[in-house]
């Protein structure tokens, strides 16, 4: 047992080899590595763009770019709309609590982010209590049809736990929502089984954190409509009436940051010029193959998810042997420039977790299989 145990300030004098150095160190699930290409364009735009009124035409074409970007990007029938506001998803939740749940929703919960919008529905006074259907993290239930759920939430890939699911319509007169925050853009998504699908741009998106995007039915849209135009009482600040009036007119119901929408354009439109999401999947799909391979094969590493096909593509949670202490791995990882390798804290298990978002080199992850192995094999007695 403790033999093993180096504390971490000792952990973070290892040195690991030029060669097993992934040449960015950014492997975290969110805020995740912004590719640099897309801040040097920022840069290079900002003395017209950073700094000028997002009610005129300079920022408005970008929220335009962006709407027609995602449109394409995400192959949406002409009949939906993408709609954006501030807040990121967190406030996506409230927004949807608000304005758009009639009056009783279902939620897979398995991990903590689908039990943040569980309990978001739970605290309103105007909802019934939301049904819950919970597993076990490191799974995943199944959505269940049921005469009186008007919305389904579920959640394409829960980050805490790095589990994936497929999105598919349970069934039923309810409207899908489905929070793929840190899979849009590097995941396959039908259009047709989801009626509202969001996530925010500092994930698979590559930008940095503060809006929210949803890509809207025209089912969503009507009950967007329908929740708007009643008389149930809505913050402005989260009512998605006036958010889908001010995207169709370009515009943000208050100021955006105008970095974050600039660096999500630029990714939109490099997946585009790559190939598309199905370039951006394989990207994706690469990185986890190479991972999950490694630790299969590793002695002291172990994918948590034990059903590979609820293994995440975007966020990878690999657990190790109780005798190489996850907390020494990342303090060493971290002290080499390689950083956000923690597992999500509320886990609590011996883990590591990486993200294999598009913008993440495929050569990079397996450059940083090499580097956990020197590590671990230098925190090892007598390494
Ligand atoms: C990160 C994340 C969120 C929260 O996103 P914010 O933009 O920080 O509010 C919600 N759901 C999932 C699945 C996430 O990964």
């Amino acid at each position: 047992m403790g033999e093993h145990r180096e504390d971490p300030a000792s952990a973070a004098r290892i040195v690991i080899p030029e060669g097993s150095r992934p040449a960015d160190g950014r492997f975290g699930s969110g805020p995740s590595k912004v590719r640099p290409e897309a801040v040097e364009a920022l840069a290079r735009a900002a003395s017209g763009y950073l700094g000028t009124s997002h009610r005129r035409a300079g920022v408005r074409a970008m929220v335009g770019r962006l709407r027609t970007g995602l449109r394409e990007l995400f192959a949406l029938p002409d009949d939906y709309e993408v709609v954006l506001g501030n807040g990121g998803s967190s406030m996506l939740w409230d927004a949807l609590v608000f304005s758009f749940i009639r009056r009783k929703s279902q939620h897979l919960v398995f991990g903590e982010f689908s039990a943040k919008f569980a309990a978001a529905a739970a605290l309103a006074t105007h909802l019934d209590p939301p049904e819950v259907i919970e597993s076990e993290p490191g799974t995943h239930p199944w959505a269940r049809a049921t005469p009186d759920i008007d919305v389904y939430a579920l959640t394409q890939n829960e980050t805490s736990t790095g589990v994936a699911m497929a999105v598919e319509r349970p069934g039923g007169d309810g409207l899908v929502v489905v929070d793929a925050t840190s899979a849009a853009g590097a995941a396959p998504i039908d259009p047709g089984e989801f009626d509202l699908y969001y996530f925010a741009p500092q994930k698979a998106f590559a930008a940095d954190g503060g809006l929210w995007l949803a890509l809207c039915s025209p089912r969503a849209l009507e009950r967007i409509e329908e929740i708007g135009d009643s008389t149930r009482y809505v913050p402005p600040s989260l009512d998605l009436l006036g958010a889908l009036e001010s995207s169709r007119d370009e515009q943000t119901y208050n100021t955006p940051a105008l970095a974050t929408l600039f660096l999500t354009v630029h990714t939109v439109e490099w997946i585009l010029a790559s190939g598309g999401l199905a370039w951006a999947v394989e990207r994706s799909a690469r990185s986890a193959h190479i991972l999950y391979t490694w630790a299969d094969k590793s002695e002291y590493a172990l994918p948590f998810v034990a059903d590979p096909a609820d293994r995440s593509p975007t966020v990878a949670t690999i657990d190790l042997d109780p005798a190489t202490p996850a907390d020494d791995v990342c303090a060493a990882l971290r002290a080499n420039g390689i950083v956000d390798t923690e597992s999500y804290r509320k886990l609590g298990r011996n883990q590591l977790r990486i993200a294999l978002y598009p913008a993440i080199d495929p050569a990079d992850v397996e450059r940083l299989t090499r580097a956990i192995d020197f590590v671990v094999d230098a925190l090892a007695p007598g390494g």
